[in-house]
């Protein structure tokens, strides 16, 4: 299929690599350049522009925030009025995805389609993809969904839904990372290493892969180069936090999480994982 690409980050550069092995025609593009040169070698397009890379039945997007998503959809040369399905990765605000869907309409399309997974899982093409819009857009783009996915949950027609269940996702992935920090600094400090208190808990109660991954990350203090970095993660909490108020829930937990993603940005630097709340953690406890 004619595929546009945007956004060639951490997370988007592998998805369109794996577009292209799947035998797809991708144009590519990203707002530095240069990351789109190991694509353009490997058989891509060199996209000229957004609007450019939306000369095609559908145009994937993988960005930063919303800001990033509003500059290539409304933006100069943006990708609006495109003949592309427009197919958004990116985790966004409940409002912005109402908005996208609603500037779509009538024109190409609009499926939200956040995912969940780290760099590696989208190298490796085993990203899980929530999906939201009409039937036969989701039809559209399924081969290429397919083609970045292990599995792909098609969750309804309304498009925020699926960053409504993102948001909530990315809420319990911190949430569990939290845990896992105060349980490890509690045993650390205790004398148990943290590699011991993992294997148990992995081998018991907790096999979860939310837990596998993480507390990996956490025994290993795997925090540089960031896979997920703590500003998108920070992000992602302050908009957990919009949904939270507008629709009048509470979430204390929310709190501490979130404070905890500040005090390691603070601390550490804008390079950290967001898993880095871990130091924080352990600064707390005085073993940091
Ligand atoms: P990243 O490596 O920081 O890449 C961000 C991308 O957004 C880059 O292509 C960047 O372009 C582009 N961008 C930023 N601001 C822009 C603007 N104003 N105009 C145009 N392009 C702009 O981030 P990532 O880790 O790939 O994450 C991308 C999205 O996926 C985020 O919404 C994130 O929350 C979500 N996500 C990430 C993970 C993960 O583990 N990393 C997992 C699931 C979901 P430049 O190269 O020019 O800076």
């Amino acid at each position: 299929m004619k595929v546009g690409f945007i956004g060639l980050g951490r997370m988007g550069a592998a998805m369109a690599t794996n577009l292209l092995k799947a035998g797809h025609e991708v144009a590519v593009w990203n707002r530095s350049p240069d990351k789109a040169d190991a694509l353009v070698q490997a058989g891509a397009r060199r996209a000229a522009s957004p609007r450019d890379a939306a000369e095609a039945a559908v145009v994937m997007s993988m960005l930063a925030d919303d800001a990033a998503v509003e500059a290539v959809v409304h933006g100069a040369d943006g990708i609006l009025d495109a003949p592309a399905l427009h197919v958004s990765h990116s985790t966004i605000s409940i409002a912005l995805a109402e908005r996208l869907a609603a500037d779509h309409a009538g024109r190409a399309g609009y499926v939200s389609a956040p995912v969940f997974g780290r760099p590696a899982a989208a190298e490796a093409g085993k990203l899980f993809v929530v999906a939201a819009g009409a039937t036969d857009h989701l039809d559209r783009c399924a081969p290429l969904l397919d083609a970045v996915s292990q599995r792909v949950f098609r969750i309804g027609e309304t498009p925020s839904a699926a960053n409504l269940v993102k948001l909530s996702g990315n809420f319990m992935i911190m949430s569990a990372v939290e845990a896992l920090a105060e349980a490890m600094t509690l045993a650390e400090k205790g004398g148990v290493a943290r590699e011991t208190l993992l294997a148990v808990l992995t081998g018991t109660l907790f096999g979860a892969p939310v837990y596998q991954t993480y507390g990996e990350i956490l025994a290993q203090d795997r925090f540089r180069p960031a896979g997920f970095s703590a500003p998108l993660g920070l992000k992602d909490m302050n908009l957990v936090d919009a949904a939270a108020t507008a629709s009048q829930v509470p979430m204390p937990l929310l709190g501490v999480v979130r404070d905890h993603l500040r005090a390691a940005i603070a601390q550490e630097g804008e390079d950290i994982d967001w898993a880095g709340v871990a130091l924080a953690v352990r600064r707390g406890a005085g073993i940091g």
